[in-house]
């Protein structure tokens, strides 16, 4: 069996549950090498073996799953934050699939919401933004078309960037030219939750001299909007003028 596991953004602590028992049971790891924290290995058992998929193929990944899945091993595919995101997860799960070897998955916290949560900030404030848009820039690897950034910016939502700090001045111009004020706050979080993690807060208009003045590259997400800004409208939820299901409202 094969479980596909989200490591959870880097601190070791942040796996899940279920994704750590998965992985101290496991006889073979395949991890995401370029963003994995490698002390989440230490966790494994002695003789447990441990591929870096960093440096390997589909085709060896999925050979290395299938040889060790047919020989009755437990085997973890463990992606970085949660694999439902950018984790090139589906073609894996295809192969095993044409290949008739079992696999399952277990979610992980992904790198926005460890974004969200070293920034002591929430992305849907009532009056603000109630939609959070996760996308990432165009670059060597295309978007489809209607998703491009510039179309996106136009709802003024609250968004977060994967895997585009290094395309800053594009991102920059495609949410200016989306509409975008260039006074809108916007920061970058390199890291979250790793010992090295840094937040650049900044705004539209100065997010790639930001990002250039920084020399980040990787591991980072641009966040956007007016979430990050200081006032706040009081939820309904907690309104003590406000019934619901749980709850009736105060006169
Ligand atoms: N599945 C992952 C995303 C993988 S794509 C998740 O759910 O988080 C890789 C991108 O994720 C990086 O380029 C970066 O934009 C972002 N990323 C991953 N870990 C991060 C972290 N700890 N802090 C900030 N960004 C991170």
């Amino acid at each position: 069996m094969v479980h596909f596991v989200g490591a959870g953004p880097g601190a070791p602590d942040l796996i899940t549950v279920r994704g750590y028992n998965l992985l101290r049971q496991a006889d073979v790891v395949v991890y995401a090498g370029s963003l994995v924290n490698p002390e989440l290995l230490q966790g494994c058992k002695p003789g447990c073996r441990c591929y870096n998929s960093a440096k390997m193929t589909l085709e060896e990944v999925v050979s290395v799953l299938e040889s060790a899945s047919k020989n009755g091993c437990e085997v973890v595919r463990l992606h970085t934050g949660d694999p439902a995101l950018y984790g090139a997860i589906r073609e894996q799960m295809e192969a095993l699939d044409a290949l008739g070897v079992p696999w399952d998955v277990t979610p992980g916290v992904s790198s926005f919401s460890a974004a969200a949560a070293v920034m002591g900030a929430e992305y849907t404030l009532p009056g603000v933004s109630q939609t959070v848009i996760l996308t990432r820039c165009a670059g060597r690897t295309p978007v489809p078309e209607g998703e491009a950034l510039s179309s996106l910016a136009s709802h003024g939502a609250s968004m977060v960037l994967f895997l585009s700090t290094g395309l800053a001045e594009q991102v920059q111009a495609d949410l200016l030219a989306g509409g975008y004020d260039p006074d809108t706050p916007a920061a970058v979080v390199y890291k979250a939750s790793w010992p090295e993690e840094r937040i650049l807060r900044c705004t539209v208009g100065t997010l790639a001299g930001t990002v250039a003045a920084s020399g980040l590259k990787q591991t980072a997400l641009i966040t956007v909007g007016d979430f990050l800004s200081g006032t706040v409208e009081r939820s309904k939820l907690y309104d003590p003028g406000f019934s619901h299901g749980w709850r009736e409202a105060k006169p």
